[in-house]
């Protein structure tokens, strides 16, 4: 019965994705020519006040559907091609960060989401901050705002898959 009363949900709501937007333009990271298409996406919260956490969810939620242009989360860096890393960088995740970062295989592509992850934003300076993302592990891409729109990140994120 359930099954039925989603069905009918389905179909009364229809597709709720934006329309697909034109692509941003060709690669955005000579890494991403290895890539063949799609990304496997892991995030790391180095610090963020989860601000930005919640336009990632957005950038992947049914909205947005970052998946339908070839990205996907997924849990462990060791199945990652790209690690999306927000927030500065606090002293107690510098040392994750750089052994998740390790656990990916190459090429693996770093993205920098926000303005704490571009240059710690508004905590620079702080006792528990370590610094900008860059400080701590190779940064491939700068997606600075605060924090950076769901649309922006997956026009990043089609930067890599090239659909
Ligand atoms: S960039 Fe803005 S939203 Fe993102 S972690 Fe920093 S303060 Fe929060």
């Amino acid at each position: 019965m359930a099954v039925f009363t989603l069905w009918r949900k389905i179909r009364q709501v229809g597709r709720t994705a934006e329309p697909r937007p034109p692509h941003p333009g060709g690669l955005s990271c000579p890494k991403a020519a290895a890539l063949r298409g799609s990304v496997q996406v892991r995030h790391v919260d180095a610090g963020s006040c989860n601000g930005c956490e919640i336009e990632i969810g957005s950038a992947f939620g049914p909205v947005y559907d970052g998946e339908r242009y070839g990205a996907r989360l997924v849990a462990s860096p060791r199945h990652a091609d790209v690690l999306l890393v927000t927030g500065p960088v606090t002293r107690n995740m510098a040392v994750p960060l750089l052994r998740t970062f390790e656990a990916v295989s190459e090429p693996r592509i770093v993205v920098a989401v926000g303005d704490c992850a571009v240059n710690a934003g508004e905590f620079a300076g702080g006792y528990g901050v370590r610094g900008a993302v860059a400080d701590v592990v190779p940064v491939d891409v700068d997606l600075p705002g605060c924090p950076p729109e769901p649309a922006a990140i997956v026009a990043a994120l089609r930067g890599f898959t090239g659909r």
